[in-house]
């Protein structure tokens, strides 16, 4: 089961509605059979809004959080960038390169960085190195 929340283009009624699945309803929707239960129309449709801003009393204050959030971003994506232009990247290698220039003095030009569990952190903490961890934004998204 899925539930969207529908949204009636005539009377600007909002409305939780239950389907099987997202192509049930495709189906519906194509067929015409969905309808507003206030004054019965036919245009209605997803509300892609998130439920959440929806119920959020003042619109000013969604606002301010999204800005808030687009600071964050960015600040996270320059930290991005700095990482990049600075580490080297070893992706899931991470707790066994940082292990590597531990143990081994293994000579590098550059920090590194890449990825590990939260498990591997713990192990490589109480082994006494040094890691710092972020959080880390896909490029794409
Ligand atoms: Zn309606």
């Amino acid at each position: 089961m899925i539930k969207y929340q529908m949204i009636c283009k005539k009377c600007e009624t909002t409305f939780d509605s239950w389907f099987a699945s997202s192509l049930e309803y495709e189906k519906l929707r194509k067929k015409n059979f969905l309808n507003c239960y206030n004054c019965n129309s036919k245009k209605i449709e997803k509300n892609l809004m998130a439920p959440k801003l929806l119920n959020n009393p003042s619109k000013g204050e969604s606002k301010r959080e999204n800005l808030k959030f687009l600071k964050i971003n960015k600040k996270i994506k320059e930290y991005q960038k700095f990482i990049k232009n600075n580490f080297e990247y070893v992706g899931k290698n991470f707790a066994y390169e940082a292990r590597s220039i531990h143990y081994n003095e293994k000579k590098r030009n550059k920090g590194i960085y890449g990825s590990a569990s939260s498990e591997e952190i713990k192990n490589l903490k109480e082994e006494g190195i040094d890691t710092r961890t972020i959080p880390w934004i896909k490029d794409n998204n």
